[in-house]
């Protein structure tokens, strides 16, 4: 019997694996399963060069658990170890700075156990001791047991072995039970083991008998060992994608398509990712896709190796090139890491080209489900930006698509300003703007619907890639002054039917929490509304943004600040400025004058006032006029406020207004419906 010292610089390196690589400790199962799986390739690969004449016999890997003996068992007809192998990749680690590197990774075992190659060591992260028994494929080889209990010492002998391969026998200590309980271990395995090349065997199969599962004498295969994206795209239908997607991601809706990667320069890479159906709940599902190698499940947190935005798909990506067992920030700056986000997003851009070539039809019918999608990769990814402005489509209210080229040249030729700017005028709700599409329309523009998630954002991104243009939601001025051509009419009033008609509705607006209304005129065609309420863009925008980005309450704090804007070429509003001028010019034409001649000698008083300091004289003077125009400035607005109240076609023209903007609630809609009665 050999006994030893195992080849660790450090004096005792049990315990540090023990110690820190307690968050995975479930991997120690990939890693010895890897191992039969590499042994049993080999031998394949051996045969198949001759190098190995005997029987391959059945070459599969065998997980069992006996619960008795408190042990786990991996069994492979691999290529086995002789005492010199053991000597050799067992016993001697080659270990430096050991205890500096546990320290720096060791919250990340993956990164330590690939880093050594400690993958077989990570037996003693669940085992008190662990036991080899292998048989080597070479000539005349004898059989050999190896034992260690978890301290640097081992013992080696020979032992009666007969059938080629390796078991490692792991015998499970106090704290890690749950590895002896045949659920745990299954579901690990379908985890970890799902798609290896080799089939691995764990338990039996059961079925229903007597009222319970009882186990059948057929084994229970736990994978499959011919996953789908090893396989040529040519040699597969469509129903082997999606039963392969309804596999990974029981219970899910059809995948709206998918991509198969497949390079082997620079670098290898090979995988399938799927467009789920996300529609508009945008939840960053992260984590989805799975990153193998060589089969072997690594992880599902791919950040760094797919492109932030591609992380709403799902699927396998599986590379031996992709470092898997770095930290995270390592891998984001690895250049063959970034070597294949590019190429994943370029391929990504190629076939939704691909697929907005082959059937403009069927990509319209996807579009609203992958428009998120695309927004979110234009958003954060320049170089797919570039590709999707080919492919992007902007949707009208009337439910047609257009690519961003097709729909400048549609709107250019009307929905240019003076300026040269090309107006894109957007919906965010077809039923709630359903006025202003109507007024657009009526215009001859063209009006889209941006209701995405994104579409605020997105809206910003289309006015810097398009040259000269500007988004404006129809809502937010009326139509004339979003898009200014030329010959513009302005508003024809007086001064004093202007004044009197601002005080006029200014006195009937309803008092509203958080929203502020300023009245202004304009001349808008006949058959608009006689009153549009509008919301400035700018600040509509601020806190639409406000309200996804936590920290930026100041704006999302201001009141909304509307325009009620009054269409002077309307005939009700004619005759209201006609007949108010009529009714209350005589009583108010006075204050005005008063007001107007109080406020010039205000200002004659301001410049006779030297070295800004007043004389008492001067200053009582300036108080008595300053008091005689609040006066009158009431009085004036008593006398239309009165008159207001006494014209109910004023109320009813506001109310109207905010009825169409679903402004009007309360106490102030059950007043308009009092009143609408009364009219009829
Ligand atoms: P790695 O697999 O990263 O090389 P391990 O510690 O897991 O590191 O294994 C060390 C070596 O021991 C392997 O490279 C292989 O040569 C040998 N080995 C481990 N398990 C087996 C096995 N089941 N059959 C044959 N050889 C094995």
């Amino acid at each position: 019997m050999q006994k030893g010292t195992i080849g660790v610089t450090t004096e005792n390196i049990f315990p540090v694996i023990k110690k820190f690589l307690y968050s995975d400790h479930e991997i120690f199962l990939r890693e010895l399963v890897s191992n039969a799986v590499d042994a049993t390739q080999k031998i394949r690969t051996l045969a198949s060069f001759g190098e190995y004449k005997g029987e391959l016999g059945k070459l599969d890997v065998r997980v069992t658990i006996d619960k008795e003996a408190g042990t786990l068992t991996v069994s492979d007809h691999g290529i086995g170890m002789t005492a010199d192998d053991i000597n050799k990749y067992i016993n001697q680690i080659a270990f430096s700075g050991a205890e500096e590197f546990l320290e720096k990774y060791k919250d990340n075992a993956n990164s330590i156990i690939g880093h050594f190659g400690l993958g077989f060591y990570s037996a003693f992260m669940v085992a008190k001791k662990v036991e080899i028994r292998s048989l080597s494929y070479k000539e005349g080889a004898e059989a050999v047991r190896w034992e260690c209990d978890g301290s640097p010492e081992y013992t080696m002998e020979p032992t009666d072995k007969t059938e080629r391969g390796t078991d490692i026998i792991l015998y499970i200590d106090d704290d890690n039970k749950e590895f002896l309980e045949q659920s745990r271990i299954d579901a690990l395995l379908r985890k970890y083991c799902r798609f290896l090349p080799v089939p691995v065997i764990s338990g039996k199969e059961q079925e229903w008998k007597d009222g319970k599962m009882v186990d059948t004498d057929r084994d229970k295969v736990i994978n499959s060992t011919e996953p789908i994206w090893m396989k040529k795209p040519a040699d597969l239908t469509r129903e082997d994608y999606l039963k392969f997607y309804q596999d990974l991601y029981p219970g899910q809706e059809e995948p709206l398509f998918w991509i198969h990667l497949n390079v082997d320069y620079p670098f290898t890479l090979t995988g399938i990712l799927f467009f789920p159906k996300i529609k508009n709940n945008f939840e960053i599902t992260k984590n989805r896709i799975q990153l193998y190698c060589n089969q072997v499940f690594v992880t599902d947190s791919v950040e760094g190796v797919v492109p932030e935005f591609l992380m709403l798909l799902q699927g396998v990506i599986d590379s031996p090139d992709i470092p898997l067992n770095v930290s995270r920030s390592y891998l984001q700056s690895d250049s063959s890491v970034k070597k294949i986000s590019t190429y994943i997003t370029k391929k990504v851009s190629a076939r939704l080209d691909e697929l907005f070539k082959e059937s403009r039809q069927d990509f319209e019918a996807k579009w609203d489900d992958i428009k998120i999608f695309i927004q979110y990769g234009m958003l954060t990814d320049t170089k797919f930006c570039d590709a999707a402005m080919n492919f992007c489509l902007l949707k009208d209210v009337q439910g047609k698509y257009f690519t961003i080229d097709e729909y400048k040249k549609l709107i250019e030729p009307e929905q240019t300003d003076k300026d040269g700017n090309i107006i894109f005028l957007y919906a965010t709700d077809r039923e709630a703007q359903y006025n202003y599409i109507q007024s657009a329309e009526s215009r001859g523009y063209n009006v889209l619907i941006m209701d995405g998630q994104l579409d605020n954002h997105f809206v910003g991104l289309l006015e810097q890639k398009i040259e000269k243009s500007r988004f404006v939601r129809v809502d937010s001025d009326v139509i004339d002054n979003l898009i200014v051509k030329d010959n513009r009419k302005e508003a024809d009033l007086t001064p004093l039917q202007r004044n009197i008609m601002t005080s006029l509705f200014r006195s009937q607006l309803p008092k509203m929490q958080n929203a502020q209304f300023l009245v202004t005129f304009e001349a808008l065609s006949a058959n608009d509304a006689p009153i549009v309420i509008t919301l400035n863009e700018f600040m509509r925008r601020m806190k639409d943004m406000a309200a996804m980005q936590p920290g930026m309450d100041i704006y999302g704090n201001l009141p909304d600040n509307y325009n009620l804007v009054v269409n002077t070429e309307h005939p009700l509003i004619v005759r209201l400025r006609d007949e108010s001028q009529n009714n209350l010019g005589d009583q108010v034409s006075p204050l005005e004058k008063k007001i107007d001649d109080s406020n010039s000698l205000i200002t004659e008083l301001r410049a006779a006032i030297k070295d800004g300091k007043p004389t008492a004289e001067q200053e009582k003077q300036q108080q008595e006029l300053e008091a005689d125009v609040a006066k009158a400035r009431a009085d004036e607005e008593k006398i239309i406020a009165d008159y207001a109240v006494n014209t109910p076609l004023v109320s009813q023209l506001i109310d109207l207004a905010l009825l169409g903007n679903g402004l009007l609630k309360g106490e102030a809609l059950s007043k308009f419906i009092r009143r609408s009665v009364d009219l009829l």
